[in-house]
């Protein structure tokens, strides 16, 4: 069986996001740390990813979780291991207290992520661990038996964790993408419409940009307060949004002051 990484694997993938918050935070004063994280945990996810496409080319995973963790739990300790010893202080702890723990409480917080509880919101380390298996998921077209809701994504149900404004090839307008946190995926979405609530009044959706990062901005929403960041690929192509936006955490900053929410966290867990 080949194991080679094809640029649009998933495991190339994350090699590619790894690699790239590697080249920022050479160059990144403000925010080394967790570029240096990012570029640790998406080599590690490389890795993982490629585990589970393996498991899944010798008897192919189902896409209910329910089904799959039996064989895909194991492979995705790498993951928690890396959060203990690399992470931030306080996902540091949180992994090192999970390291080692009972494969059925370390399976019912992968559940309640997948299902979509609003309290695993803040489960970085299930997200940071279910990412390579959805990925997998998605690359060979398996759905996951998750929820689907409007504003999110098509593939998995995943909420938004980034947004882009890319060049339309035969187009003079750009086009808004929405990124899923979860699968990966990435699709077309209109400015004009709340990912979150549908709010559709312009009036409602203001826009914060900050002089500092220009190409960087919050989309907001005033009727559910939440937002998701923007990325203008346009500038530079290079750029991958959920990497590059790591450089600009000082907006979420400003805008969790403001009393905005983002409606998915992004790698740095704002
Ligand atoms: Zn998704
Ligand atoms: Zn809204």
């Amino acid at each position: 069986m080949s194991t080679s990484v094809s640029a649009k694997s998933p495991a190339g993938e994350f090699e590619r996001r790894s690699k790239r918050a590697e080249q920022l935070s050479a160059d990144a004063p403000v925010t080394r740390e967790p570029l240096v994280f990012a570029a640790a945990l998406c080599r590690e996810q490389s890795t993982v990813a490629l585990s589970i496409e393996e498991a899944h080319l010798s008897r192919p995973l189902t896409g209910r979780l329910v089904e799959d963790i039996g064989r895909v739990l194991p492979l995705l300790s790498p993951v928690v291991r890396l959060a203990a010893e690399h992470g931030p202080p306080e996902l540091a702890e949180h992994a090192r207290n999970r390291v080692g723990e009972d494969p059925s409480v370390a399976s019912s917080r992968l559940s309640s992520l997948w299902s979509g509880e609003a309290s695993a919101r803040e489960d970085y380390l299930s997200r940071a661990m279910l990412r390579p298996y959805a990925e997998v998921l998605r690359a060979y077209g398996v759905s996951p038996d998750r929820l689907h809701r409007q504003g999110y994504c098509p593939f998995c149900g995943g909420a938004p964790a980034v947004s882009a404004r890319k060049e339309m090839p035969d187009s003079n307008a750009a086009a808004r993408i929405l990124q899923c946190g979860l699968c990966g995926c990435d699709w077309n979405a209109v400015r004009a419409i709340c990912p979150a609530c549908a709010e559709g009044d312009p009036q409602k959706l203001p826009i914060f940009t900050s002089d500092a990062y220009p190409s960087m901005r919050i989309e907001a929403c005033e009727t559910c307060r939440r937002y998701v960041k923007s990325v203008d690929l346009t500038a530079d192509a290079r750029m991958i949004p959920e990497i590059d936006e790591l450089l600009a955490l000082s907006m979420d900053l400003w805008a969790i002051e403001e009393g905005f929410t983002r409606i998915e966290p992004g790698l740095a867990g704002l």
